[in-house]
């Protein structure tokens, strides 16, 4: 703690953002091979691919196949409450029932002294945000491509009884070869009966519905408007309610105040229309989404480059 205090002032402003206390105890690195404890099986650290709110995120290898996979490990000083750990075991015991080649395929969890420890299937292109990032937006027949993916994916989940309740491009991964799997299960639930409304939730959606926000009571039609907000941004570059204040977007989100740019198809407009209805009910049903002219009038590619993520893909030239 001393050396940080003795730094000159210039040191400390060409370096930043040293933290004026370390904490008592910093957590460990993530160990560089990784094992199960009940099976022994080892995996070696790789790159890392991300950070979320808890969680990092790294290539891990399983050392006796070679098969590589993604390890999300959350340290459990860092989850110490237990409403965080109750969060993670949900999304564990959600997850892990899952199968479908649209949903990112869970492998296994297990837990050392230091670290919890999730083996999912690597998505080596990264997330739909970052590529959306990089391209600011897509055209007409990438998003035909992606969403038909995602509503695979979504009706899957729904067949399943289960809600995702924060689809998000950032929650939309890529393989290498640009297959489109959902993940992170972190705000799912599973419906237990019918007419088994939620009230409640913990964590904050990124494309929140208007249900959701009234605490009226929310179920599948919560990710059917998502899917609407989804494909607003993909094909306008920016979410249809964003502001500069979140009090103002919920406001906007309440009396589905939104305006579409002009470069936008009838199409299109006509079924973000649709979808993007403030009355739960009155929302299309993923088929009636698939079925609808966006998708069936237009050009839909059986597989996309992996250099879409970086340029503008060119069709039939
Ligand atoms: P958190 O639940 O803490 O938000 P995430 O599940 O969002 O953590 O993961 C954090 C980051 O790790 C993501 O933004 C992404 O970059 C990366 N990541 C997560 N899952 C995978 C995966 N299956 N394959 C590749 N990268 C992933």
């Amino acid at each position: 703690e001393q050396g940080v205090l003795l730094v000159t002032k210039e040191a400390s402003e060409s370096k930043k953002k040293i933290p004026p206390e370390l904490p008592k105890n910093l957590p460990k690195e993530c160990p560089s091979v990784i094992v199960d404890p009940e099976t022994g099986v080892r995996y070696r650290r790789g790159r890392l691919l991300g950070k979320g709110g808890f969680a990092r995120c790294y290539e891990v290898i399983q050392m006796d196949t070679k098969r590589a996979f993604a390890g999300k490990v959350v340290n459990k000083q860092r989850i110490s409450k237990p409403n965080q750990r109750a969060k993670m075991q949900r999304e564990i015991a959600v997850h892990c029932q899952l199968r479908h080649p649209n949903i990112v395929a869970f492998h296994k969890h297990f837990d050392d002294e230091e670290n919890f420890y999730i083996i999912l299937e690597l998505c080596s292109q990264k997330s739909l945000a970052q590529i959306l990032k990089l391209r600011r937006c897509f055209t007409e027949p990438e998003v035909r491509y992606f969403v038909l993916q995602i509503i695979d994916g979504l009706r899957y989940l729904h067949n399943s009884c289960v809600i995702h309740r924060d689809l998000k491009l950032g929650n939309m991964f890529l393989t290498e070869n640009m297959e489109v799997k959902i993940g992170d299960f972190g705000l799912a639930t599973k419906v237990e009966f019918e007419g088994d409304e939620k009230r409640t939730m913990c964590g904050t959606p990124n494309y929140i519905a208007p249900e959701v926000l009234d605490k009226v009571g929310h179920s599948f039609e919560a990710d059917v408007w998502a899917i609407g907000c989804i494909l607003y941004t993909m094909l306008v570059g920016r979410p249809p309610f964003e502001t500069e204040s979140l009090k103002e977007t919920y406001t906007r989100i309440k009396r589905t105040s939104y305006s579409f740019p002009s470069h936008l198809s009838q199409a299109a407009k006509e079924l973000i229309t649709d979808i993007l209805t403030s009355k739960p009910e009155n929302r299309p049903s993923l088929d009636e989404i698939a079925s609808h002219k966006f998708f069936t009038g237009g050009f839909v590619p059986d597989a996309l480059s992996p250099s879409a993520c970086h340029s503008t893909p060119e069709f039939g030239v």
